[in-house]
């Protein structure tokens, strides 16, 4: 971008007419889109509306002066848009003055042709460059906030991975210690998934493990409920505020669904369908408990729904 030729929007504020009209007529002639007004009042009103990409701003006005107006535009909108003051006088503590209001440059009345080309490029280089810096920094920020959605999802099922769901049992468990309130941990794994594969297909499998993730996500949609992938075909489910009825509830509750979601399995030994073994405790946390501690006393109870014939859940005991 050379800035010749491109136009802007540039709004004017003089309050002496031969001054503001000859400038909007060299503005105009160099093919910007020029609105000239003749107090700060006036420019403060039109400037949401006409939206200017530059302000060229007088600084001897009588009731609101050029730095008052400056300050004024910097307070009320945010999106910085390059402020150049204009006047008469060339002392440096006025050239001063005006970097200090919030001014970007200082032109000397009468405007030089040349300088004032020179002035509105380099204006229009920056204005240029903060835009392109906005758009990258929100694609950016896009970017980040998909980045930190994938982080935490499981590829396949889309639901919370392994990780995520470490972080959250992390935060439950200290925030249940703290408040001395009763949470839930169940882990869930397919019953006779091997041999579902081996007659179905993996593609078939991975399907089955979808569908189980998103029954799973919709029955647990409250505030301090988690639904992620364990890992392979287990899954794992963690309830706030909830104790051993509660969460014996939440277990039937599962089971239900799970058999109406009638998947058949030909080849399991329990049941036409596909089914899950689910493994619960529901205790007080202390706050030192570790996490391997916790998921140790879910799987053992999963080990005993498994034992006790499979598609059932075991409430055991965490200490
Ligand atoms: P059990 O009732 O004792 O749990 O028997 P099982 O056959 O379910 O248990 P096993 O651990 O022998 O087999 C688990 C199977 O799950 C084997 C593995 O190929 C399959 N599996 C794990 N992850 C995936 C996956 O992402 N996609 C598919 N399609 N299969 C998976
Ligand atoms: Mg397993
Ligand atoms: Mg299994």
């Amino acid at each position: 971008m050379t800035g010749k030729g491109s136009s802007m929007r540039i709004l004017l504020v003089d309050d002496v007419q031969l001054d503001r009209m000859q400038l909007a007529i060299r503005l105009k002639q160099l093919g910007h889109d020029v609105e000239a007004v003749s107090s700060g009042k006036e420019a403060l009103s039109l400037y949401s509306q006409f939206d200017p990409e530059l302000v060229l701003l007088d600084i001897s006005m009588p009731e609101m002066d050029g730095f008052e107006v400056a300050n004024q535009i910097r307070k009320t909108f945010p999106e910085w848009v390059p402020i150049i003051f204009l006047s008469g006088h060339e002392e440096p503590e006025m050239i001063a003055q005006a970097i200090d209001a919030g001014g970007d440059d200082y032109l000397i009345k009468p405007v030089n042709k040349v300088v004032l080309n020179s002035k509105l490029i380099a204006m229009q280089r920056i204005a240029y460059m903060r835009r392109e810096l906005k758009q990258t920094s929100a694609k950016l920020e896009e970017l980040n906030t998909l980045l930190q959605l994938q982080a935490n999802e499981d590829g396949l099922t889309k639901i919370y991975n392994r990780r995520f769901m470490d972080t959250k049992l992390e935060e439950v468990l200290a925030l249940h210690g703290r408040r001395k309130a009763s949470m839930t941990l169940i882990l869930l794994d397919v019953d006779f998934f091997k041999p579902y594969n081996d007659n179905y297909g993996h593609i078939q499998g991975d399907k089955c493990l979808q569908n189980l993730a998103t029954t799973l996500n919709h029955l647990f949609e409250r505030a301090g409920e988690y639904v992620g992938r364990y890992g392979g075909e287990e899954f794992v489910v963690i309830i706030s505020d909830s104790d051993i009825q509660c969460a014996s509830k939440h277990a039937f509750r599962i089971q239900n669904e799970i058999h109406n979601m009638n998947d058949k399995h030909d080849h399991s030994s329990v049941s036409d369908r596909i089914t899950l073994s689910q493994g619960v405790i529901s205790f007080e946390p202390k706050g030192s408990e570790s996490l391997n501690e916790v998921y140790e006393a879910a799987d053992k109870a999963l080990y005993q729904a498994k034992q006790n014939g499979r598609n059932t859940y075991v409430c055991g005991s965490f200490k």
